[in-house]
């Protein structure tokens, strides 16, 4: 299979020392050499979530919203209040919903910003609201939802705070101790540049211990799972080992590099990619200074459909997304997440133009 450049919001492309890290040796997850990368991979984890003593990490073998599932079962103890404002905020719905669990939704439309004075308004009156979730980059739309407002009014009220940073945590600047989070949620393969099958959850320790008593599922219970890797330093299941190799070799990367200049290179590529967008011609779809550093949401050509603009791009070696949600029909999405160079994001500014002006002659 040819190799093509991923610019969707994972798995992305990844560099020859993460994929290499596959070729560790064959190891009995319960042998002492899996205990020590689990230790090393929850440590260099907490560093990443810039995490205290008062938090800890837990990983699980599932992608990305196997640890929301989980996360959410530990959170709540009788309601939650999540903001949406876009697909993955209705994900979190639709797991609480999956579980029994009652929700009340402050909803934005896709692309605006978040209801954080409802929020405040809603926890002050309604006492059965113990928990908060929200997520930080919205990924269908490229929007990045400030935590700051949130946290401050969850510190104010005394709940709980649970974030979805799957597709910002490394490329966005996110602190757990700063931001206030109780629970944050992120994934391997995405802005971490690791591998798909491992997910985690940095967790604020008192709250793991309130979740002590909650049994809500038997393979993502958070607490038992932080109770086997925290104590008896192994997963109470078969986990991805050699996935757990490639994410070790990720954070090496990243925390060696800094995460300071990942997030700058990172705001860079995206700045490319949206002045090429005007540059061609093209429009974005949300306010310039509402995206996060990873994913620019962009509006089709006119007369142009998504399938047959990705083909053509694909053809010439690099892969886009599609829009997401109720304007899915008319954008789509590019992601500078992964193991990105600028000249990777030159030659797809390339491949598009030509695309777009191939599509767009008359006659085709
Ligand atoms: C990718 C993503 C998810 C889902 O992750 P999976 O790994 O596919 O389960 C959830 N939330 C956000 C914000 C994402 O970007």
């Amino acid at each position: 299979m040819e190799r093509l450049i991923l610019l969707n919001p994972g798995p992305v492309v990844v560099s020859d020392r993460v994929r290499n890290a596959l070729m560790g040796p064959d190891l009995c997850h319960r042998e002492p050499e899996f205990s020590q990368i689990l230790g090393r991979v929850r440590q260099k984890l907490l560093r990443v979530f810039d995490g205290d003593e008062s938090y800890t990490t837990v990983v699980f073998t599932g992608s990305g919203t196997a640890c929301l599932d989980a996360a959410l079962c530990a959170a709540v103890e009788s309601r939650a209040l999540v903001l949406s404002n876009g697909a993955y905020g209705e994900r979190l719905e639709q797991i609480l919903a999956a579980y029994g669990l009652d929700a009340t939704v402050l909803r934005s439309e896709y692309g605006e910003p978040l209801r954080y004075e409802s929020a405040a308004k809603l926890l002050e009156d309604d006492r059965g609201i113990d928990t908060v979730a929200m997520v930080h980059h919205e990924t269908s739309t490229g929007m990045l939802n400030p935590l700051r407002e949130m946290s401050d009014i969850c510190a104010r009220y005394g709940r709980t705070f649970v974030v979805d940073a799957i597709s910002s945590l490394g490329a966005e600047d996110l602190s757990v101790r700063r931001d206030g989070i109780d629970y944050c949620v992120s994934t391997a393969n995405k802005c971490i540049h690791g591998l798909p099958g491992v997910s985690f959850v940095c967790a604020k320790r008192s709250r793991l211990e309130e979740a002590k008593q909650r049994k809500r599922t038997f393979y993502l219970d958070l607490y038992e799972q932080f109770y086997r890797e925290e104590y008896r330093g192994e997963t109470p299941f078969t986990p991805a080992v050699q996935i757990f190799y490639a994410l070790e070799a990720a954070l090496d990367e990243l925390l060696e590099g800094g995460i300071g200049s990942r997030i700058e290179r990172y705001a860079a590529l995206a700045g490319m990619i949206r002045d090429g967008i005007a540059a061609l011609g093209l429009h974005l779809m949300l306010p310039r200074e509402h995206y996060s550093n990873s994913i620019t949401s962009i509006l089709l050509p006119e007369g142009i459909s998504y399938s047959s603009l990705h083909d053509a791009v694909k053809e010439a070696g690099y892969v886009v997304y599609a829009g997401q949600g109720p304007m899915s029909e008319r954008f789509f999405r590019v992601a500078n997440m992964g193991a990105l160079t600028p000249a990777h994001i030159g030659g797809f500014l390339e491949a598009l133009d030509g695309s777009v002006r191939e599509l767009s002659a008359p006659g085709w």
